[in-house]
């Protein structure tokens, strides 16, 4: 998409100049700020020297050469000569009720003998501040959380105009083909799809609650719906269209991502594993102009912990909190991971990457948009800094450095729905960006050195939001 800094911005930036400002550089009452000097790099654009980006109240006033935007008369001005402004990160693929350690998922590793299972999800719903301070610290100024407990609406509520939080846009418990036995005596983050009537009451309870995506985890295992899989699949596209939300689909395999397709999935939520995509696939994703979400990293991060290695040697970690930095850390008890440590000593990891990255490289070829997802919450891969390794990755797979911050940015947004209000740094979207001390187009591990983040037109130092340790 491309990015707009013209008109539209000349003439808000007239007004700011014109109208009083109150605040001068004092804290919570200051309205106006301008940002002067860095170099702006927005998706689909060439990178702008020396720009200015005005920011008033909660949105982008202006953005533009100095020429463009004037800094109005009491702004609060921040000098940035030497760095660069990029828009804030956008993480397509996220579980805010997933910890990022085997205690959120006891289905890979169960250590619930130690930490409860329903304990962990109280204290999850009670202090998602602690995620929420790893993805700002990390330059992400958006998630999109495609599966989860009912609390994760409530997120999504409260985190659309914060300061102090990504806005968090949640498609709520998702609908599976199998009764997955992962969920709370009282609460499900997954709904076994029984039934028609269960599958329309569904997406009718969660269009109530207020989702904003229908997610489908469209998997065959052995106790799967099997012989009404599909058209259960078909009604829930179909419902989903009636309520005017995206279908999004969790199906890894060349036959089940076609017939998500043919359901109208607007959003592949990861790559096809196990075989290499075909004409016909590519064919299905252009027709319904669907966004794939490779997600190339999450299974490095299970590789991690059942090996007993510290993601650190793949991000860093200094964004997490204490306790979830500790749980990473650890090293489990040999017995219990075995067979997972012979799985991936066997080049399991390997052989899936080189399929992805092939189909990475057929659907991007082909024109279908990518955009970045990291399955944050899963084992070993932490809610914040696991978007650098998932950006690594795309680059690697064979994404320009532009393509992956474009990934990263306008078309996660779009894949979440909010492309018209963040994603690009433009007059009117919100004040979300993300002020690097390196170039990111020269060296994409440049998007790690995050100097300053501002969300909703706050102003956060990235010391500010590192954890004490
Ligand atoms: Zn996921």
């Amino acid at each position: 998409m491309p990015v707009h800094v013209g008109r539209i911005a000349v003439a808000i930036g007239a007004v700011l100049a014109a109208a009083p400002v109150e605040a001068q550089g004092g804290g919570a009452e200051t309205t106006v700020m301008a940002l002067v000097g860095a170099t702006l790099v927005n998706p689909g654009a060439p990178p702008l020297p020396d720009a200015v980006v005005v920011v008033a109240e909660q949105r982008i006033a202006c953005a533009g050469t100095r020429v463009v935007c004037r800094v109005p008369g009491g702004a609060q001005v921040i000098d940035v000569r030497g760095a660069y402004i990029i828009p804030g990160l956008i993480d397509a693929h996220v579980h805010y009720s997933q910890t990022g350690w085997v205690d959120g998922r006891p289905d890979a590793f169960d250590v619930r003998a130690e930490l409860r299972y329903d304990s962990t999800m109280v204290a999850l719903r009670r202090e998602p501040g602690r995620f929420h301070r790893a993805w700002l610290c990390s330059g992400v100024t958006s998630v999109f959380d495609v599966g989860g407990y009912p609390w994760t609406f409530d997120l999504a509520r409260v985190t659309r105009s914060a300061t102090d939080a990504p806005r968090v846009v949640a498609a709520g418990p998702l609908l599976s083909t199998i009764d997955h036995w992962v969920n709370l005596p009282a609460e499900q983050q997954f709904v076994f799809m029984r039934t028609d009537s269960l599958v329309r009451a569904a997406v009718r309870a969660q269009v109530a609650a207020g989702a904003e995506a229908v997610k489908v985890w469209y998997v065959d295992l052995p106790d799967s719906v099997r012989a009404r899989k599909r058209p259960l699949l078909d009604l829930a596209g179909a419902e989903a269209a009636r309520t005017r939300l995206p279908l999004i689909v969790h199906a890894t395999e060349r036959h089940t991502a076609k017939e998500a397709l043919a359901a109208g999935a607007k959003v592949l939520v990861h790559s096809i594993e196990s075989d290499t995509v075909d004409a016909e696939l590519i064919e299905l994703a252009r027709r319904h102009g669907t966004i794939l979400i490779p997600t190339l990293t999450v299974l490095e991060g299970y590789a991690d912990v059942y090996l007993g290695r510290s993601p650190s040697g793949r991000y860093p970690l200094d964004c997490v909190d204490r306790a979830t930095r500790a749980k990473l850390e650890r090293v489990l008890p040999e017995p219990g991971r075995r067979r997972a440590i012979a799985y991936f000593q066997g080049g399991a990891l390997e052989r899936q990457r080189a399929t992805m990255e092939e189909n990475l490289r057929r659907l991007k070829a082909a024109g279908v948009p990518i955009a970045m997802g990291t399955d944050a919450g899963n084992p070993g891969t932490a809610h914040g800094p696991s978007v650098y390794r998932e950006m690594a990755a795309l680059h690697h797979a064979g994404l320009s450095i532009a393509e992956v911050l474009t990934a990263s940015t306008i078309t996660a947004a779009r894949a979440a729905g909010i492309a018209s209000d963040v994603g690009s740094i433009e007059a009117g979207k919100r004040a979300d960006l993300v002020v690097l001390d390196g170039d990111p187009l020269a060296d994409l591990a440049n998007v790690r050195r995050v100097r300053l983040v501002v969300r909703n037109g706050a102003l956060h130092r990235r010391a500010d939001l590192t954890p004490r340790r």
